[in-house]
């Protein structure tokens, strides 16, 4: 992907308030990032180890999301080790479970969309093979191209972005 500005970031969040997008915390690494071998960018707070946001192109402008991990109990999804964006398998710790707050009305009402994913939300590095599992869970053998499993990727992606602004790719 291109590279993004704080500025081009922090105006792109379209499920959380101005205020919550001034607040966050970039990634610690924003000034090194390999932006050639993201199809989005995602990261953990630093300053909220609870919250995650991840931004993507989108019709010629970023797009981003922010995520947070859901309170405990609120949940009744299946644990999983896959990451339901790359499909990287992880041992249990390597995934988390991620909740997006709905854009709009809905999501000041308490709706949410969660996802699994890999827990440092670094899906482009893990498909590239530029970032290994630690515990993999079982190794799957993949006859897909690197082409065809980003392009999986970024489907995975854009259905679960699409689940959250409620506004279907084009
Ligand atoms: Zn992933």
């Amino acid at each position: 992907m291109e590279p993004l500005t704080e500025k081009q970031i922090r105006a792109s969040f379209v499920n959380c308030t101005k205020g919550e997008a001034a607040r966050m915390r970039l990634p610690l690494d924003f000034a090194e990032l390999p932006w050639e071998d993201l199809d989005f960018l995602g990261w953990v707070d630093p300053g909220a180890p609870l919250r995650a946001h991840l931004v993507l192109p989108r019709d010629g402008s970023p797009l981003g999301i922010s995520l947070r991990v859901p309170s405990v109990g609120r949940t009744s999804a299946v644990k999983s080790s896959l990451c339901q964006i790359c499909l990287t398998g992880h041992a249990s710790s390597g995934v988390t479970l991620l909740a997006a707050p709905l854009a709009g009305a809905r999501g000041r009402e308490g709706n949410t969309v969660g996802t699994y994913i890999c827990a440092d939300l670094a899906c482009s590095l893990y498909v590239r093979g530029k970032r290994q599992p630690k515990l993999r869970a079982g190794r799957q053998e993949e006859s897909l191209t690197l082409e065809e499993r980003i392009a999986r990727m970024e489907g995975n992606l854009d259905g679960f972005v699409s689940r959250v602004t409620g506004v279907a790719v084009a």
